[in-house]
């Protein structure tokens, strides 16, 4: 490995491997380095929307796309980027594991982490039966009493893949009615183990060394409380900030990076592309963060040819 790039990208989830994929394409020299492989994909049970795939697992595909953006050559490290630093025309790119690298061009592709319940003890039942990830997790509540929160697609393919496990999985949404893709809401609603409960928010948690009851609340009613083994937070994410920040770009209201057509930042020489940012008119999705990255790859491309010119 080298200490000197052309473009870095940071972030190994679809976003991140499709613009190395076509930034190998384009003869770019980059390194990509990213904290977890396949970010947020690497959780989804299953993936029914990614044309060519008619069901496809998160750790298959990104597998798949590994595979592919290796086969050209890519330089994929497993590391965390702590800190970019603008240095006249160059950036520093500094790492978790001591490592120090200079790029000329950088694409962030860090995407967006799981929102909390935000409720006092939350952390004390990490891993004590409350999780953020369904498929990592499931297999520990083998016929048990489960809960999800939340009410669209994680949340429901949550419940679905739950109810292959566990005795019973409650699901609590704060709305009147299942949002995201209708076919998921669809068998959620209409399978014998998963109860839907409308209208209600959770509101404390309870249990000695784990937790046991989850209080629930709805208007009009009394708070009440069940028993559960587990509980499964599915309730949106939030972008990944730290670098973001650093990097001082421009963000909408909700702290996505804000991009223009091309995918370009707004400070000169970064690009960003996927889930953390405002475009793909906020669908956040694996086609969607491919095709970011792909776009970026492709401004990424013109930029150096300008440059070089
Ligand atoms: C349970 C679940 C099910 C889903 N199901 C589907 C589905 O069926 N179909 C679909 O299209 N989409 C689905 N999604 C959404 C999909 O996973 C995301 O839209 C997609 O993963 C976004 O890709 P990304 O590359 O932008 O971000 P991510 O996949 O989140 O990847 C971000 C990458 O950045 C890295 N990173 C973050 N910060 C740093 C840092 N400081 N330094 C280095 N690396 C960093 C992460 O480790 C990761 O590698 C699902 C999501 C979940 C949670």
């Amino acid at each position: 490995m080298k200490n000197k790039y052309p473009l870095i990208i940071i972030g190994v989830g679809p976003a991140g491997l499709t613009s190395s994929i076509y930034a190998s394409r384009y003869k770019i020299d980059h390194l990509v380095i990213g904290e977890a492989l396949g970010g947020l994909a690497f959780e989804a049970h299953k993936i029914c929307n990614f044309p060519t795939e008619e069901e496809i697992s998160g750790a298959k595909i990104i597998e798949k796309m590994q595979a592919h953006a290796e086969s050209l050559g890519a330089t994929l490290l497993i590391d965390k980027a702590t800190d970019v630093i603008r240095e006249n025309q160059a950036f520093k790119v500094i790492t978790e594991k001591g490592n120090i690298f200079l790029a000329n061009a950088i694409l962030l592709a860090t995407g967006t982490k799981h929102r909390r319940l935000n409720l006092p003890n939350e952390n004390e039942f990490l891993g004590k039966g409350i999780s953020y990830c369904a498929t990592c997790d499931a297999m520990f509540y083998k016929d048990k009493i489960v809960a999800v929160n939340g009410g669209a697609d994680s949340a429901n393919t949550a419940s679905l893949y739950l109810a292959e496990i566990a005795k019973k999985v409650y699901q609590i949404y704060r709305k009147s009615k299942l949002r995201g893709d209708s076919l998921w809401a669809e068998r959620v609603v209409n399978n014998k183990k998963t109860e839907v409960i409308y209208n209600t928010e959770i509101v404390g948690l309870e249990g000695k060394e784990k937790l046991e009851k989850i209080i629930l609340n709805a208007p009009y009613q009394e708070a009440k409380k069940i028993a559960v083994d587990g509980l499964f937070v599915e309730i949106g994410t939030i972008p990944q900030k730290m670098l973001i920040e650093r990097l001082s770009l421009e963000t909408n209201q909700g702290g996505y990076i804000k991009v223009s057509p091309d995918q370009k930042t707004s400070q000169d020489g970064v690009w960003a592309a996927g889930d953390i940012t405002a475009a793909s008119n906020n669908f956040r999705q694996i086609i969607t963060a491919c095709s970011e990255g792909a776009i970026a790859a492709e401004s990424i491309f013109k930029f150096f040819k300008e440059k070089n010119k």
